[in-house]
């Protein structure tokens, strides 16, 4: 059975559009003319309108979430992925999107509430149950956590137990965070904290870990987090002791910087340089999965740090899904259009 889940996915490259439903206190009177489902019937479920200044904008994806799927609706639609990293692929899922339009409800979940986890820990959860009932066929496997955040093209250590550490942005060391790629495709990165994981239990500490991790910096948390690439990496390495089978898969799990375009006039001295950095990676992010999609001989990997970083795990016979995350207020149909655009862009 190993190795044929992946045969039905089509292709190497999908992407799911997700809308949020408004929340208390959004304006909805617009809602429905804002953004519709065609019912045709090759459409369904995969076709998203967009109107705006009269004009309608129609998009087909692999699937389009309405706002009232649940995350387990969502879950169901990645498992498959999850088992391909078990079975030895390489995977990485995005979520894509302005500030506030679910990419970390879609990633993590709404905390202290267990039906609205995200895909981290479902994804967990599924892995640590799959090991155990992979068990009694002779498998072992083992899993290694890390977590960074890229900040300006910096790379920081959520995992780090040392908080200085964390918050030293750069020029400490130029090896410290250094990436690795070796000839195999694994990667490293110099001095990242990777932790051996056991439950689902003890990731989610860890989540919580890198979560305090990540404000630390100047600005408030939400703040700071839509203004950084979080990844989330885990490796599986499997071994079965009677057949002296080997796999190592990746999981990598990110959720994106908010792609809201930023008023160039108002950016000025640090925030002029976020704002350069946030939308040099994410172009950069589009070029890369484009001409992958596109089959071209060069992929420009090492235009950002987030591409390069997830080099070996975006090309060759890796599997790769982003979510476009959209939000339903008639007030963002502006950004909704340009984010549904990059995305049919890499579709
Ligand atoms: P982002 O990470 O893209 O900035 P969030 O995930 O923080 O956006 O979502 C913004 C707000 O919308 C949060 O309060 C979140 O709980 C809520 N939200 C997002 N998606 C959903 C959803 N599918 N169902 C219910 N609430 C959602
Ligand atoms: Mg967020």
């Amino acid at each position: 059975k190993l190795h044929n889940t992946i045969q039905e996915l089509k292709g190497n490259i999908r992407v799911f559009c997700r809308v949020r439903p408004l929340l208390s206190g959004e304006n909805s009177s617009e809602e429905a003319k804002t953004i519709s489902y065609p019912t045709s019937l090759e459409a369904l479920g995969r076709g998203i309108d967009l109107m705006q200044n009269g004009q309608s904008h129609c998009f087909t994806f692999d699937k389009v979430f309405v706002p009232s799927a649940s995350q387990e609706d969502v879950f169901v639609e990645i498992s498959q992925l999850v088992q391909s990293a078990l079975d030895g692929y390489k995977v990485c899922i995005f979520a894509y999107g302005q500030t506030g339009s679910g990419k970390t409800y879609t990633m993590m979940g709404r905390p202290g509430n267990p039906d609205e986890k995200g895909l981290i820990p479902r994804c967990l959860e599924q892995i640590f149950q799959t090991r155990q009932s992979l068990r009694s066929q002779g498998w072992k496997y083992e899993l290694q956590v890390s977590m960074l955040e890229i900040y300006n093209e910096t790379i920081r250590d959520l995992l780090s137990t040392n908080k200085e550490a964390v918050r030293a942005d750069n020029g400490v060391s130029p090896q410290k965070y250094a990436i690795k790629h070796d000839a195999s495709g694994n990667t490293h990165v110099v001095e990242l904290t990777v932790v051996d994981v056991r439950s689902s239990k003890q990731v989610s500490f860890l989540l919580d870990h890198a979560a305090r991790n990540r404000s630390v910096g100047k600005t408030a948390m939400n703040e700071q987090s839509s203004r950084s690439h979080f990844v989330f990496t885990l490796k599986i390495s499997g071994f079965n002791e009677s057949t002296e089978q080997h796999v190592q898969g990746v999981l990598n799990l990110i959720d994106l910087a908010g792609s809201e375009r930023l008023s160039k006039s108002g950016s000025t001295g640090d925030r002029l340089k976020e704002t350069q950095a946030i939308n040099k990676s994410l172009s950069s992010l589009g070029d890369v999965i484009f001409a992958l999609a596109k089959k071209e001989d060069h992929v420009p990997f090492r235009n950002s740090k987030l591409t390069y970083l997830l080099q070996p795990c975006l090309g060759g016979d890796s599997k790769t899904l982003m979510f476009v995350n959209i939000t339903p207020e008639p007030s963002s149909t502006g950004e909704s259009l340009c984010s549904l655009r990059f995305a049919a862009r890499v579709n």
